[in-house]
């Protein structure tokens, strides 16, 4: 039976949301303060965290935190106020999910269901070596490997799959420069059709998705009759 802690002060949102948890056969745990909360959070025994932001003793963006420095199991952020979304996003804590309350208790329970399946998965796949290669993080950007998602500044910017891959592996291999034809072949394979030209387009796309400046780029170098260069800013 997969274990939730629940931390939130107000009971009777955490009882109804032990309720119709209970429901669906998990084990529910709610804890009313920060501190407490933390400290249960911290035991790693839960399979998933419904972490509310506003709470006595400490807030929910430091469990949150504290908590990802540590653990990969799902956290659901709830909050009473809409600011919470873009600040859980713009601080980067790792959250997995968010919701405004007031919100449906059965949508929480198919949103903890479908993190939880994913949190499965994801923990049967053989991993690489280091968590740490799941989000590569510098400047404005964070690229969010296991969800394939891009958050500039905090706020997230759609990609396109080859998009998002022609990214990943550029940041994955900082201060390296490769030709168009080599990118081509990296991330469409050899037996595609197509020319070296939709490198260049992707390039392009990509770059007015997270550079400040497009003609002055601080992510992408262009270099001159070669290729491309990822450059982190620290
Ligand atoms: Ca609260």
């Amino acid at each position: 039976m997969k274990k939730i802690l629940i931390v939130e002060d107000e009971r009777a949102i955490a009882e109804l949301e032990k309720d119709y948890l209970e429901l669906s056969s998990f084990e529910v745990t709610i804890v009313e303060d920060g501190i407490k909360g933390e400290k249960a959070a911290m035991t790693g025994e839960y399979d998933l965290l419904i972490l509310d932001v506003m709470l006595p003793g400490k807030d929910g963006f430091e469990i949150c935190r504290k908590f990802r420095e540590k653990y990969l199991m799902p956290v659901i952020m709830v909050s009473a106020k809409k600011e919470d979304i873009d600040k859980i996003r713009g601080l980067g804590l790792g959250a997995d999910d968010y919701m405004t309350k007031p919100f449906s208790p059965s949508e929480l329970v198919a949103r903890v269901k479908a993190h939880l399946n994913r949190y499965d998965v994801l923990t049967r796949q053989p991993r690489p070596q280091e968590k740490n290669n799941e989000v590569i993080r510098g400047g404005d950007l964070e690229i969010d490997r296991t969800a394939r998602r891009v958050f500039v500044q905090g706020e997230e910017k759609t990609f396109t799959s080859k998009e998002f891959d022609l990214l990943y592996f550029l940041a994955k291999n900082p201060n390296h420069v490769f030709s168009k034809e080599e990118l081509f072949h990296r991330i469409w394979g050899f037996n595609t059709m197509g020319d070296i030209a939709t490198v260049t387009v992707h390039i392009k796309k990509i770059r007015e998705k997270i550079e400040r400046d497009t003609s002055n780029p601080e992510y992408i170098e262009t270099i001159w009759g070669v290729g491309y260069r990822f450059k982190m800013p620290e």
